[in-house]
């Protein structure tokens, strides 16, 4: 089929990201879209989305979503009956399945009972929480709005209307910790009974503040001992509280695990509505464009909000659908390869790299799956930089 990168027989995306771009600050670690101070053009982005959400789903394709996820910035920045409608709108162009899992972040900053009641009662069945820190000092050196008080009270909130499915966000090596205020900061997580978790280690990227405080010299960070230290306390308090490692950065109790994240660790068709949002679909990817103001402009005068194409050769996408496998606990499906690009490992990486990365215990070859180890999973960017 032409223009789809060579794979075979992709299915139709049943996956929709939808980028809600704003938030209350700007977080100096944070390289997302993301804009602080747009509270007038929330209405009119709204607007904008549900006219792409229209256009969308006239000029493509699609089967019923499975999920959906409401991502940001900070999507509940936007008011409760705003996002309640996107949701339904959603609904009522693409349909959803039985039991599709339809995910929001939220920021304690930005949620009450109200809110949290309006959106549980619109379908959505999955909250993640941006916690980061439970620990004040911690949370102020990373410029977030909120304090671990408002963390604990907007889980509780979540809970009173009727969240059974909750994900916490926290961030390892950041700026003043060490591996006892990280295990300070989880254990409060996880006596907060999460459903999931996403335990993410800072990175310090080109363009923020912190990336300037880091080339003065005057970032605090963890050293790797440090680091090692936070790793292990994060696999011995996961395992003792049941939530079980199931990608390099996730943990969650069995039958929680994020559906639509493992469809990008699948390298899946998704679609994306909203400024800065990222598709792929038939091997191409697109990145709308970034800015709000001028994605509502282009959406209202009927322009295309496309920024960025990209599309990738098969090998180059077989590449890329392995790297994204192996951080996925259970690896890579051989025969979902095979079936994908009518290609098998060796085909596309030679006879002796596999080999040789197994010999040296990064990975592991099983009769269906090939994985990382966990040796492998400690020294995971390295392996990846191979099979690049
Ligand atoms: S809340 Fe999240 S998206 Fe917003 S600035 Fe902070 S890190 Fe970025």
């Amino acid at each position: 089929m032409p223009g789809n990168g060579g794979e075979a027989a992709l299915t139709e995306p049943s996956s929709l990201y939808i980028h809600i771009p704003f938030c209350v600050s700007k977080c100096p670690y944070c390289s997302f879209v993301s804009w602080p101070g747009m509270d007038s053009l929330h209405q009119r982005y709204v607007a904008a989305l549900l006219r792409e959400a229209e256009w969308l789903r006239q000029n493509t394709s699609t089967q019923p979503l499975s999920t959906l996820f409401l991502g940001g910035g900070t999507p509940t920045i936007l008011a409760g009956k705003e996002l309640a409608a996107i949701v339904t709108a959603c609904k009522g162009l693409f349909g959803f399945t039985h039991q599709a899992e339809i995910s929001i972040e939220a920021n304690p900053k930005t949620i009450d009972l109200e809110k949290l009641t309006l959106l549980r009662r619109s379908d959505i069945n999955r909250l993640s929480i941006g916690v980061q820190s439970l620990q004040d000092k911690e949370l102020q050196l990373l410029g977030r709005p909120h304090s671990a008080d408002d963390a604990i009270t907007a889980v509780r909130l979540a809970r009173a209307a009727g969240f059974d499915n909750i994900s916490l966000d926290l961030m390892y090596g950041t700026p003043g910790q060490d591996h006892k205020s990280w295990q300070q900061s989880l254990e409060q997580a996880l006596s907060l009974a999460p459903d999931h978790l996403s335990l993410y280690e800072l990175t310090v990227e080109q363009g923020t503040p912190y990336y300037q405080q880091l080339d003065q010299g005057l970032l605090d960070l963890p050293d790797e001992e440090e680091l090692a230290a936070m790793d292990q306390i994060t696999a011995t308090l996961c395992r003792q509280a049941g939530l079980v490692q199931y990608e390099i950065s996730n943990y969650a109790r069995s039958g929680y695990e994020c559906r639509h994240n493992i469809n990008y660790w699948q390298n899946g068709p998704y679609l994306a509505l909203g400024a800065g949002a990222v598709s792929c679909l038939e091997g191409r990817r697109q990145q709308k464009t970034s800015d709000p103001r001028l994605f509502c402009e282009q959406i209202e005068s009927g322009q295309s909000v496309v920024q960025e194409e990209e599309c990738l050769e098969p090998a180059a996408s077989f590449r890329e659908t392995v790297i994204m496998g192996l951080r996925m606990n259970q690896g890579v499906s051989k025969e979902r390869l095979q079936r994908r690009y009518e290609m098998e490992l060796n085909d596309c990486y030679g006879k002796t790299l596999i080999r040789r990365l197994v010999d040296q215990g990064l990975l592991e070859m099983t009769a269906t799956h090939l994985r990382l180890t966990a040796r492998g999973r400690i020294f995971a960017n390295q392996v990846m930089a191979e099979l690049v």
